[in-house]
Formats: structure tokens, C-alpha cells, sequence
């Protein structure tokens, strides 16, 4: 497998936001986000064997939730499968983030899928697989992530019109981060400020879970490896 990083931190979005988690981040993206944050993972990485992946992880026990992530895991399923076989043998609690622009009906359903559907702002507006909605089960989570009213409307109308809610666990709405972020560990790094997209969301009585990556707030947002 091509792998970028294996670390230890806290979990910093999603329904396990907070959580002690490893991170295995994955090499190669086929999507290019306006707003990506990981655009190191494009190229590179270092060649690793099943064995080796899985040894790194282990020796951060005693954490036993991993997060994969990249990139995009999904350019590497075949393997992928087989590293997900191999934790998921050993009881660990697994997530994969993924653009959905891949098929997922081949990942475990033990698995906690975060889709990241992407909305017209990020330039990939038209990516997420169709097909991917009947992969989706109770405990996976569909994330939006909105740079503006535009990729607001776009997301609150995808959720309703696809039923999300009755599909999965959760659907999170969170504001885009600058990629010029400053070294201030505050909301003024939004592209969006939260406060105007929790009151679009209380307006339209949209269920969903506002998102914000709290490791942004925790390090100073370009900090990597955390
Ligand atoms: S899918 Fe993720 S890694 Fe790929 S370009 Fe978009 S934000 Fe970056």
C-alpha cells in the first residue's frame, strides 16, 4: 500500500469527533477540492506491506478506533480490503472517510463509512456515485462540507431529497476551512462563519450535526499529522 502517515490523535469530525483515534492516511486522490487540506497525500507516500501497516498501528495501542483516510482510500480497495479484514479480526473499531466517487458496496458494513459528498464550491460538484446511497447503512454518516449559501442549499436539498436521515446514523454540515489559514486557532479560518450556518440550518429546520474540526482549534490549522 502507498501510506502517507500512521499517527495518534483525537478524532476531529464526525459523530466520534473527540475520540483517541489513529489515523492511517492513504496516498493519491483522484478528486482536486478547491479547499483540500491534504493536498500532500496527491503523490508520494511510502510503500508498505500489510504487515508493516498493521504493526504501526499496533504499537499505538491502546487505542483501538482507526480512522483510514487520505487522499482517497478507495484507489487502493483491493488491498484496502484486506487491511480492513485484518483489523476488523483483531476487534478494532474502524472509519473510513471517502469521497463516495468510488463504489463502496464492497466495504464491510462493520465498517463506520464518512461520505463526503461534495458540493459545487469545491469544484468536484457532480462527483459522489449515485449507486453509493444504497451501500450507505444505519451506522455510516454523510458530511457536506459548505463554502457558501450555494453549497448550503445544495446540501440541505440533497439531504431531503435522498432521505438521508432514514439511510444513516448522521448528516453533518461543516464550514470549509481557508486553506490560507492564518496560525489563529479560531473560527475566522472558516470560509463560512458556523454562526451564519447554524442560522441557515435553524431556519429551515434542517437536522443535521453542525461539524466543525476541532483540530483546527486545537493546532494551528495547517498543522499536519494531527
Ligand atoms: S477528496 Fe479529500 S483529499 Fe481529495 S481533493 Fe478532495 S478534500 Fe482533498
Amino acid at each position: 500500500m502507498h501510506i502517507i502517515e500512521i499517527y495518534k490523535s483525537v478524532q476531529g469530525e464526525s459523530t466520534f469527533a473527540g475520540l483517541p483515534c489513529i489515523f492511517v492516511r492513504l496516498a493519491g486522490c483522484n478528486l482536486r477540492c478547491t479547499w483540500c487540506d491534504s493536498e500532500y497525500t496527491f503523490t508520494g507516500g511510502k510503500k508498505m506491506s500489510l504487515e508493516e501497516v498493521e504493526a504501526e498501528v499496533l504499537k499505538l495501542a491502546p487505542v483501538k478506533l482507526v480512522e483510514i483516510t487520505g487522499g482517497e482510500p478507495m484507489l487502493q480497495e483491493k488491498e484496502l480490503l484486506l487491511l480492513i479484514d485484518r483489523f476488523l479480526a483483531r476487534g478494532y473499531k474502524l472509519l473510513i472517510e471517502t469521497s463516495g466517487e468510488r463504489p463502496l458496496a464492497a466495504v464491510p458494513k462493520a465498517v463506520h463509512k464518512i461520505v463526503d459528498v461534495k458540493c459545487p464550491a469545491s469544484g468536484e460538484g457532480g462527483s459522489f456515485n449515485f449507486k453509493n446511497l444504497e451501500a450507505l447503512t444505519p451506522a455510516d454518516e454523510v458530511k457536506f462540507v459548505i463554502a457558501d449559501r450555494a453549497d448550503y442549499e445544495f446540501a440541505r436539498d440533497f439531504t431531503r431529497k435522498h432521505e438521508l436521515h432514514s439511510r444513516v446514523n448522521a448528516v453533518l454540515f461543516s464550514p470549509a476551512f481557508r486553506k490560507d489559514a492564518s496560525p489563529a486557532r479560531d473560527a475566522a479560518n472558516c470560509t463560512l462563519d458556523p454562526r451564519e450556518l447554524v442560522d441557515w440550518i435553524l431556519a429551515d429546520g434542517v437536522n443535521v450535526r453542525l461539524g466543525l474540526q476541532i483540530h483546527k482549534f486545537i493546532w494551528e490549522p495547517l498543522t499536519k499529522g494531527v
